[in-house]
């Protein structure tokens, strides 16, 4: 038998567990003043009755002090010479540092240009504001996604149009201010997001028909929230979400992302904001 499976760990938990006894010289089995692997080899080879030790030996030997050398010894006097447990108590072995917690691994955010991207996805919310100049009208893309599902809700005798798209800092600027004249700043905080932090200055979002709450539950509003992730469109201010999107229900406005990820927010019940893991508010 080899020394190394002599010491397995089932034995080293046994040696450990063992009340260690310390007396002059134990485990210093050739009194040469120190413990170490030949001390190791020399009691297990009695052990394994291969050399065994010389009588004046046995007293150094025993570690546990119980009138008999054996695995336990051999066991003991391993652990002390591995540095795990020491046959004076001068030494105990550290507790095995713990795995590190894996880094929850939160959002990428870059900022290129002014403009914000999270995970690679532009954002534009009450936390995150674009560039006074940024943004020139509807993307291609958004646009022709909205005629594909434009197309797609006329078989289905829903009709579908653009009721606002791009808006540029100073349309958003000129609106939230008249809104802020007429209700107020915090109730204008609640439906219109002050210049540069419009989703309309992505020309990425675009209100459908009728920017009012009178189309909440129209049969048109149910048709955008069942089928504009086929589309690549997601609803970017549901209902229930507003203490995250920072925005009221609006059931016509729709934020174009992509197919993949329109498909994938949207089965996840999550708003854009807890997709990402961030959030919406003024700072
Ligand atoms: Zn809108």
């Amino acid at each position: 038998m080899k020394l190394s499976a002599v010491i397995s760990a089932a034995a080293l938990t046994l040696a450990l567990s063992a009340v260690s006894a310390f007396a002059d010289g134990i485990g210093d089995i050739n009194s040469d003043g120190d413990i170490n692997v030949t001390d190791l080899m020399m009691i297990s080879a009695h052990v394994k009755s291969e050399k065994p030790l010389q009588e004046e030996c046995f007293a150094f030997a025993d570690a546990n002090e119980d009138g008999d050398i054996n695995v336990t010894d051999v066991m003991m006097v391993a652990a002390h010479v591995k540095g795990l447990r020491s046959l004076d108590g001068s030494f105990v072995a550290p507790e095995p540092e713990p795995e590190p917690e894996p880094e929850p691994t939160g959002p990428v955010i870059e900022v290129i240009d002014g403009v914000t991207y999270v995970d690679g996805i532009l954002i534009a919310n009450k936390s995150y504001a674009l560039p006074q100049n940024y943004g020139n009208g509807l993307t291609t893309e958004t646009l022709n996604a909205f005629y594909d599902m434009q197309r797609g809700a006329s078989y289905d005798g829903i009709s579908l149009w653009i009721c606002s798209g791009f808006r540029s800092y100073w349309d958003q600027n000129y609106l939230y201010w008249n809104y802020v004249k007429r209700d107020g700043q915090a109730a204008a905080d609640t439906y219109s997001a002050r210049p540069g932090h419009s989703e309309h200055q992505t020309g990425l979002a675009i209100d459908i028909n009728n920017a009012s709450r009178s189309f909440n539950g129209s049969r048109e509003a149910q048709w955008i929230a069942a089928h504009c992730a086929e589309y690549g469109f997601i609803l970017r201010y549901p209902q229930g979400k507003e203490d995250k999107t920072g925005f009221m229900y609006e059931s016509w406005h729709v934020r174009y992302v992509g197919k993949e990820l329109a498909g994938k927010i949207t089965d996840s019940g999550l708003c854009l904001e807890e997709y990402l893991g961030i959030d919406s508010y003024y700072h």
